[in-house]
């Protein structure tokens, strides 16, 4: 074991190196953890120079002691790690709260908003909904009340209920019910005072058409006189709104009106109750003495009997319900 250059002096880092044989004596040792014996073993053609190496680093180990670390040192130095650690995870804990993240959190936050989102599209906004159908719903049966109000009274003041021009129409010179304005009787009673023109149709009517009632005929009368609970006015006809359109009215399906979006509708009854009824098709009992029976109260019977179709208006019975605006 000697360098090249003999002079210690002369040692650095570009003239000062060992030989082949001396590098691998080190490397043997090295290897072996500095055990002498175990690389002289496994090299024994180098273990002159694996002793004089050994001996070497021995030597300098000797040179420069090292005082034992003083415990109290230790201590200190591990409490000031303990509290670098715990620092650091602190800042951790503040980050992820206050910087937006791609992390575990942030989609944590994400999903809740969503689905507070789908809470408000698929709950709240139907029940929005369903509030104002019920607003409507209650609005409409108040103008229904006043209605009823104005009917009683004028009935009384002229013992016959509101005709246009005081007659019946005649009904032989009709094409189609959808030609017939029949609400045009029920204006009378704003025209007269008996309610406000508001009264006279639902706050859903797009067209003012106006309420639908019974059409005006000498064998009904009896019904009004009655004060029964048969219908008299209900929210718009939807068959004779469709006909009136230039559509085919649908008579065999049970239609609702559309002036509360298909749900049902509000009627007026002779006894002046009125109720939001789910069918157009009402069990009502037309005499005292006859037998309760279905009545669709949107077609009207013909003179067999039969609620088949929107039938032209000589051939109505003028024995059932038909409501008409
Ligand atoms: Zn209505």
């Amino acid at each position: 074991m000697k360098p090249e250059d003999a002079e210690p002096s002369d040692l650095s880092a570009t003239t000062a190196r060992l030989s082949a044989e001396d590098e691998r004596a080190v490397d043997a040792l090295i290897d072996h953890g500095f055990d002498l014996a175990a690389a002289q073993a496994a090299h024994p053609a180098l273990a002159a120079r694996i002793a004089a190496a050994h001996a070497l680093f021995t030597r300098a180990s000797d040179q420069y002691p090292v005082d034992p670390p003083d415990p109290a040192l230790i201590d200190a130095t591990l409490a000031r790690i303990d509290r670098e650690e715990s620092e650091r995870a602190e800042r951790m804990r503040l980050d992820s709260r206050g910087v937006p993240t791609l992390g575990r959190g942030r989609w944590a936050d994400f999903v809740a908003v969503a689905c507070v989102a789908i809470l408000a599209v698929s709950v709240g906004l139907p029940l929005m909904n369903h509030l104002g159908a019920q607003r409507e719903i209650a609005a409409c049966a108040a103008n229904l009340a006043q209605l009823g109000q104005g009917l009683s009274a004028y009935h009384g003041d002229f013992n016959s209920r509101p005709i246009a021009a005081g007659f019946a129409p005649d009904l032989t010179k009709l094409r189609d019910w959808s030609n017939y304005d029949n609400s045009r009787h029920l204006d009378a009673l704003a025209a007269n005072n008996y309610c406000a023109a508001g009264c006279l149709r639902c706050g859903n009517d797009s067209d003012g058409s106006g309420y639908s009632s019974q059409v005006p005929h000498d064998g009904l009368n009896r019904i009004w006189l009655r004060q029964a609970h048969i219908p008299l006015v209900a929210d718009r006809n939807p068959l004779v709104y469709q006909t009136a359109l230039g559509g085919r009215a649908l008579v065999r399906s049970i239609e609702n009106s559309l002036d509360h979006g298909g749900r049902g509708q509000n009627v007026l009854f002779g006894d002046l109750s009125i109720v939001f009824e789910g069918s157009p098709v009402l069990t009502i009992r037309l005499r005292d003495d006859a037998a309760p029976s279905p009545e669709n109260i949107w077609v009207p019977a013909n003179r067999a009997g039969r609620e088949d179709s929107l039938s032209a208006p000589s051939d109505w019975g003028a024995i059932d319900v038909f409501l008409t605006q």
